[in-house]
């Protein structure tokens, strides 16, 4: 019998899967160097999201001809980013945290039927930021993928510390440790048990972005670690990296601190930045280059959904909306449909979309919800 979820006093071994696993699968090589990071290629020009990098090609127009069709790693394996269609950005299919006791939510087929509502909404990716140690189910993701037909990106990382107890082994792991379990996660397949297990045994599913979590106006020690760790992390793979902000709070912070790892604000994806629906901050952001996610829609306990509608308005008087990104982040059994609660991870498509297009028009609902979101999921290749 598995242990309870608290995985307390147990630390993952540095290595952390073992090379004998019964997965065949190996860990492919760094895509993206410390020494080539996606913020060396972007600064020198020499390479793009899911562009290979033109070492030894010519210069000019002839080196642009290798860049490859971008790719997103799911669950299922990696798809074309051009082909996940409207991508709702911030979701938890399955989600247990000691932060809500009560109201976590674990049952494979109930997540099936949230998806199948989802899919009925016109949504085709959902991107399931429930980082380490919170409930995520590798196997189950993939099953309720293929159910459902939505494609789901899980991610690795570490949320703000205070979904983690004071012994969670998160806490302890030394700096080389952290860095394996994520790049396991991203390159081999996520841990099956979700690091909650005394031997790590990979599942063939791939995250493929990591998420990381900042406190309310503060990044604590235990964070600092975590996002040391998710930098090297998206050094090494190319993915992107999605920052929960506690009532949108720190998020200067959060991007100064992931520059000064190597990461750009090109790569990040600021969440719940409508908890705090500030235009001119949001501006801010954008102007160093982050994507931001509007993620509370559909909860009106927030706010009117009109007031997304008119930050998002606002974004695109500025010709900012290419930065912005929608999700529901319905992380609560009391919020989910398939639970008998409500407003349910449909209500993005089902009834703020149609909304946003009475409003903005059509062109801008496929920019929010196609060629932000693809764009900033897209793997940075950089490998010779
Ligand atoms: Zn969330």
């Amino acid at each position: 019998m598995r242990p309870s979820s608290s995985s307390a006093g147990w630390s993952p071994p540095p290595t952390a899967h073992p090379s004998n696993s019964p997965n065949p699968a190996t860990r492919v090589p760094g895509s993206c160097s410390t020494s080539n990071s996606p913020k060396a290629c972007a600064e020198s020009g020499a390479c793009r999201p899911g562009g290979r990098h033109p070492e030894g090609e010519p210069e000019g127009e002839t080196a642009l001809a290798v860049v490859e069709t971008p790719l997103v790693e799911t669950v299922l394996g990696p798809v074309a980013a051009d082909e996940l269609g409207d991508v709702d950005a911030h979701e938890h299919v399955f989600l247990r945290t000691p932060v809500n006791p009560g109201d976590e939510f674990l049952d494979t087929d109930k997540a099936a039927d949230e998806l199948l509502r989802v899919a009925a909404s016109g949504i085709r990716t959902v991107v399931d930021l429930t980082p380490v140690g919170l409930g995520r189910r590798p196997g189950q993701l993939a099953e309720v993928s293929r159910t459902s037909g939505v494609h789901v990106v899980a991610a690795t990382g570490f949320h703000r510390s205070a979904h983690y107890p004071a012994a969670h082994w998160a806490r302890h792991a030394d700096d080389a440790t952290l860095l394996d379990v994520l790049l396991d996660d991203l390159q081999v397949g996520m841990d099956r048990y979700d690091w909650d297990f005394p031997r790590p045994l990979p599942s063939p599913h791939r995250a493929g972005i990591i998420k990381l979590g900042a406190s309310y106006h503060r990044i604590d020690r235990h964070e600092e670690r975590w996002f040391a760790a998710g930098a090297a992390a998206a050094r090494d793979t190319g993915v992107a990296v999605a920052v929960h902000t506690e009532v949108g709070t720190a998020a200067h912070a959060a991007l100064d601190l992931l520059d000064r790892h190597g990461i750009p604000a090109g790569r990040v994806l600021l969440a719940h930045t409508d908890r705090n629906p500030d235009p001119e901050l949001h501006l801010d952001l954008i102007a160093r280059g982050a994507h931001l996610v509007y993620d509370t829609i559909g909860r009106i306990k927030y706010r009117p959904d009109s007031v997304v509608l008119d930050l998002i308005e606002r974004m695109a008087e500025a010709g900012e909306l290419g930065r912005i990104c929608l999700g529901t982040d319905v992380g609560r059994k009391s919020s989910l449909s398939a639970y008998g609660g409500g407003p349910g991870m449909d209500v993005l498509g089902r009834d703020f979309v149609p909304r946003l297009r009475r409003r903005l028009g059509d062109e801008a609902v496929e920019t929010v919800l196609r060629h932000a979101p693809q764009g900033l999921l897209a793997k940075e290749t950089c490998a010779a």
